[in-house]
């Protein structure tokens, strides 16, 4: 992201918040179980670095999903284990090597190449990646023993876990997720995973705060850091102690009145009914600002919702003012996303009107939006 601009629109992250919604993860948990943030695509949008450096000292370690992504972390000093998902493409062994990931082996992953580049650079640490109804990546549950067993032959592949990934945690009533315990409970009695003291983990957000039976030795929490439930839409972040991380600001750039019978923007789909006094924001599409508001979507000014009018161009939305009390000048601030004064619009308010989920929201902020930390 880049660090300055002179346009008034940025991104505010709220650290501490950060903090307070690991903490409640680790809540949930109890202090026996070791937590890796997940903070892959930069961070849910946010900046993986300022994440990491932020829970620094509070977190066992993080979770990414690109090679690329933990040589960031590690240029920017942070030294905690880092968990890599599912980004082991062919070529990457010895970057990963060098990075010290821990990388997630699943049934595509050449073994053999990285065992030979684990003979050249440095052993690594790996996990199993178990499919138990994902249905995405990793091994199939009956492969697992005589991966195993492949393993036990190549010492420079240490086996530091066994991991999956639940499908339907995010309903808390879903027979899915004890099911797929059902189909992990037979590995885990498999010798060697008993001898190499192997670590489990399967737990994201939702199944970190609705199902304590599958927490085990360490956990990924995600979006619930960023201050979004993971329950979407059954519950709001509020109700599960989660703490808002960001607040999408601009300021006003230009006010304007549109006469009656006049129109505005692209294909001049919006026409004054009365006359309307229009604001002029510095933000589009561009920053993620996405194209379905237009006519649709609502910006909070003075503490007040104002509609958007018009198409939202790459650059520039236009809200309607007509209505507001008080006060409104050029260069006031005005909130896409966040908290002003007693109102608010939430990720889960974004998530619902465009019909998709928290976690399209933070990611799709662009990146000509700065962050700022405070
Ligand atoms: N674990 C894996 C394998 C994931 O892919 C993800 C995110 O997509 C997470 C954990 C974190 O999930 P959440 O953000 O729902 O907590």
């Amino acid at each position: 992201p880049m660090q300055w601009t002179h346009r008034p629109t940025w991104l505010e992250i709220d650290l501490a918040a950060l903090r307070h919604n690991l903490r409640q993860a680790r809540t949930a948990t109890g202090p026996q179980v070791a937590h890796f943030p997940v903070i892959k695509a930069d961070g849910y949008g946010i900046g993986a670095i300022a994440v990491a450096h932020t829970l620094e000292e509070e977190a066992d370690g993080f979770c990414v999903a690109l090679v690329e992504e933990a040589e960031q972390l590690r240029t920017a000093g942070i030294n905690k284990r880092i968990m890599l998902f599912s980004g082991l493409y062919p070529g990457l062994e010895e970057r990963a090597i060098r990075a010290r990931v821990e990388p997630f082996l699943s049934d595509e992953i050449n073994l053999n190449a990285l065992w030979q580049a684990a003979k050249c650079y440095g052993p690594i640490s790996v996990h199993i990646k178990i499919d138990s109804g994902m249905a995405r990546l990793g091994y199939h549950p009956e492969h697992v023993p005589s991966l195993l067993d492949q393993l036990a032959h190549m010492p420079e592949l240490k086996l530091a876990g066994l991991v999956s990934h639940m499908a339907c945690a995010d309903d808390r009533h879903s027979p899915i997720t004890n099911a797929q315990l059902a189909t992990l409970s037979p590995i885990l009695e498999h010798p060697l995973v008993k001898q190499t003291q192997a670590q489990l983990s399967l737990a994201n957000s939702a199944t970190i705060l609705g199902h304590p039976n599958a927490h085990y030795q360490w956990v990924r929490p995600g979006i619930m850091i960023y201050g979004a439930s993971p329950f979407f839409p059954h519950t709001n972040a509020a109700n599960e102690g989660l703490q808002p991380v960001v607040r999408w600001v601009t300021h006003i750039q230009r006010i304007h009145t549109l006469e009656k019978g006049k129109s505005l923007g692209y294909g001049h789909t919006f026409t004054a009914t009365r006359p309307t006094r229009i604001a002029q924001l510095p933000v589009g599409y561009a920053d993620g600002y996405n194209r379905l508001w237009s006519n649709k979507g609502s910006v909070l000014i003075a503490g007040q919702h104002c509609p958007v009018v018009g198409i939202v161009c790459m650059d520039q939305i236009a809200v309607d003012i007509s209505d507001l009390q008080g006060e409104v000048k050029q260069w006031d601030e005005a909130v896409l996303l966040g908290k002003q004064h007693n109102a608010e619009i939430t990720l889960e308010n974004w998530a619902t009107e465009l019909k998709t989920i928290p976690y399209e929201i933070l990611t799709r902020i662009g990146p000509r939006v700065p962050r700022r930390y405070r």
